[in-house]
């Protein structure tokens, strides 16, 4: 490139650095070295005048930050539920970038529409999806629980004699029910699709909904009801029996989502295929493909059985939004109408996995949280709490104290990292496994930190 712009130095100064941050992926220290306030003062906290090359402000910002990053793509970080991004993925995303297509109208960025569409069509047979649904791809899952619960309060209000675009003053009252141990994005999107509180459905140990509850609370009670069920509990991993519950809720009428920001993807890999048995008699699902398929932040997917519910809900009209009639445009199926084209690293990801290296992908994740889990059991004085189905294991070693001080010195030791919780009233230690480097071999690192951290505790 001829480069009058200065696109060349800069970019090559960002490959150096991510080059130098990358080369730590397995063995660097996890937890920052540097907090906020260090960072800030680094970087200089004074607007300049004027700054330095493009070249230099890179170089700076890079030597600055580095400190405060949290080694979220370590094969060993088990904090939250966050996944690393995987090296096709990432060169996508930066393609994603240098393209800076705005992908709200197919006949203006055509390129990466049809990549995403593509990506669409591969994800909802993977994730065995109706393949007449439509795939919106969002920010995260908490947004897609947004679209999900938007989705279903339109319909409900039309099925009801209401026109959604009168607004909710006045309105039938929707009713939402969610299990015990739903994630708090789906209360986030419940308020924000103003739908107030949703009614809490009793669950049992592993956090699964209890069909009998939710046919008590439905019959307690009328008017339209929004049912939110759940694949992958961010504790225990557990699925909700959706056969059964989606039968009940059927039967009452409801509309229904389903939160698996993480767990959908069990339905890729043949050996936990079963955990999402009847999943795609729902509605509408939230998923991620940041956390599981190991994509860059950020990178989440609404599903919706039905097309017109979801350009009903999302679709924005203006004249100069000049689109082909009879296909919908990206910008149909999410909230925002401005927007990279962020299907992208999920299209390249699923084209070099291929159906098999995400099955085995998912396989791993779970076999290696398997192994995990293994390892504590064998401490002495240590209990895992959940049964271990999918990718999360939940730790107690004695009493709540120890088992924050061994959290405590797993972070301190630095070389593996579980996020501290509470479940069921006792604190854990959360290991979640959701990282494409995570594999049987790394998770017996992660158990010897684990150990160590024991050890130091006494
Ligand atoms: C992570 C997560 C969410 C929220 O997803 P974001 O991508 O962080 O918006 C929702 N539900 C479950 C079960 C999750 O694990």
């Amino acid at each position: 490139m001829s480069d009058r712009e200065g696109f060349r130095e800069p970019l090559a100064e960002a490959v150096r650095s991510a080059e130098r941050w990358l080369d730590g992926v397995r063995d660097g220290r996890i937890p920052p070295e540097a907090d906020v306030e260090q960072v800030k003062d680094a970087l200089g906290r004074a607007l300049p005048d004027r700054g330095p090359a493009p070249v230099e402000v890179i170089r700076r910002m890079s030597a600055a930050i580095e400190p405060g990053l949290m080694r979220i793509h370590s094969p060993r970080f088990h904090g939250w539920v966050m996944g690393g991004a995987q090296p096709v993925a990432l060169a996508a995303d930066w393609l994603t970038s240098a393209w800076d297509q705005n992908n709200g109208l197919r006949s203006v960025t055509p390129g990466v529409a049809g990549a995403e569409e593509l990506a669409a069509e591969w994800l909802l047979d993977l994730l065995g999806l109706p393949d007449t649904a439509e795939v919106g791809f969002v920010t995260g899952a908490t947004v897609a629980n947004v679209v999900g619960l938007t989705c279903g309060r339109d319909e409900l209000l039309r099925r009801a004699g209401w026109d959604p675009g009168d607004g909710l003053a006045g309105s039938p009252r929707i009713r939402v029910l969610a299990g015990a141990e739903r994630h708090g994005s789906v209360d986030s999107a419940a308020h924000l699709a103003g739908l107030g509180r949703a009614r809490v459905i009793v669950a049992d140990t592993q956090g699964r909904m209890l069909p009998n509850a939710l046919r008590e609370a439905l019959a307690d009670g009328d008017g339209p009801a929004l049912v939110v069920l759940q694949a992958g509990n961010i504790h225990s991993g557990a699925f909700d029996p959706f056969p059964e519950l989606i039968r009940i809720a059927r039967d009452a009428g409801a509309w229904v989502h389903v939160d698996g920001a993480f767990g959908l993807w069990a339905a890729a890999a043949p050996g936990l295929r079963a955990l999402t048995d009847g999943i795609d008699g729902a509605d509408s699902w939230a998923t991620d493909a940041h956390k599981t398929l190991s994509v860059p932040y950020d990178c989440g997917i609404a599903a919706v059985a039905d097309p017109a519910a979801l350009h009903g809900a999302m679709a924005q009209h203006a004249a100069y939004l000049a689109s082909s009639a009879d296909v919908a445009d990206p910008s149909d199926r999410v909230p925002e109408l401005s927007r990279r084209a962020r299907g992208l690293t999920t299209y390249a990801t699923l084209a070099q996995l291929g159906r098999l290296g995400v099955a085995d992908l998912v396989q791993q994740l779970a076999d290696a949280a398997a192994v995990i889990a293994d390892g504590i059991r064998g401490i002495p004085g240590a209990e895992v709490l959940n049964q271990v189905v999918y990718t999360q294991v939940c730790a107690s070693f004695g009493n709540d104290d120890r088992t924050r001080a061994v959290g405590a010195a797993l972070l301190a030791d630095g070389a593996a990292l579980a996020s501290p919780s509470t479940w069921q009233g006792r604190a854990v230690l959360r290991f979640s496994v959701s990282n494409w480097l995570t594999d049987t071999e790394e998770a017996g690192r992660t158990v010897a930190a684990v150990r160590r951290a024991v050890d130091a505790v006494g």
